[in-house]
């Protein structure tokens, strides 16, 4: 069986990578989402193993040293990783997952997987990312300033990535997304196994 598609939708944070992502959800019911674990306490309505995996730091130290996570960062005061055996096993099993994760953790899946497909959420503007990180009201003003400071630093990263995707409305993010991963599936090198198959099957 061919194996899943590993999609690591990255960006700064306050793009709406979890708005982006949850639409993406919806429209593509057999994309499977990685839960990641975190040092962060929950937010208002947000749900233990729905959400994130709510760790303390001790769990999260374990988690490291037992190579339970396929890539960690902290970022701002927390930490958040990626589950390893849950993106391996599905993947393995054919279908494709998604990783909604910051940009140092896209880098350390990228040392690792190579053949995944890297997406680079923008906003249309700073201004408009300045605005939906006021917006949203769960962060203090330091915090707010922290967070445009480390989005800079984000942005430069784009190079390393194999497409970017303009967030100016989550349909139409959605759309690009699609049509990019409808591409990514047509991949030569994903067919060729099969076309060998034939090759072989005939000329016997
Ligand atoms: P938040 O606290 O707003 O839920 O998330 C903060 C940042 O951590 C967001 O950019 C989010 O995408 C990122 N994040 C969530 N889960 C993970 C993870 O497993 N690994 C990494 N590296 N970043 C994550």
């Amino acid at each position: 069986m061919d194996k899943g598609l590993l999609i690591v939708l990255s960006g700064p944070s306050g793009v709406g990578k979890g708005t982006v992502c949850a639409a993406l959800r919806k429209r593509l019911p057999n994309l499977v989402y990685s839960v990641s674990a975190t040092t962060r306490k929950p937010r208002a309505g947000e749900v233990d193993g729905v959400n994130y995996f709510f760790k303390s730091h001790d769990e999260f130290k374990h988690m490291i040293e037992h190579n339970e996570l396929l890539e960690w960062a902290q970022y701002v005061s927390n930490f958040y990783g990626t589950p390893r055996t849950f993106v391996e096993e599905t993947l393995a099993s054919g279908k494709d997952v998604i990783l909604e994760i910051e940009v140092q953790g896209a880098m350390k899946v990228k040392q690792q997987f190579d053949e995944g497909i890297f997406i680079f959420l923008m906003p249309p503007s700073l201004d408009e990312l300045r605005s939906r990180i006021v917006g949203r009201g769960t962060e203090a003003l330091d915090q707010v300033n922290q967070r445009m400071l480390t989005a800079v630093d984000e942005i430069k990263l784009l190079d390393q990535y194999d497409y970017a995707v303009v967030n100016d409305q989550v349909e139409l993010a959605c759309d690009r997304i699609i049509s990019i991963l409808q591409a990514e599936h047509c991949r030569k090198e994903r067919i060729m196994p099969k076309i060998q198959q034939w090759i072989d099957e005939v000329s016997k």
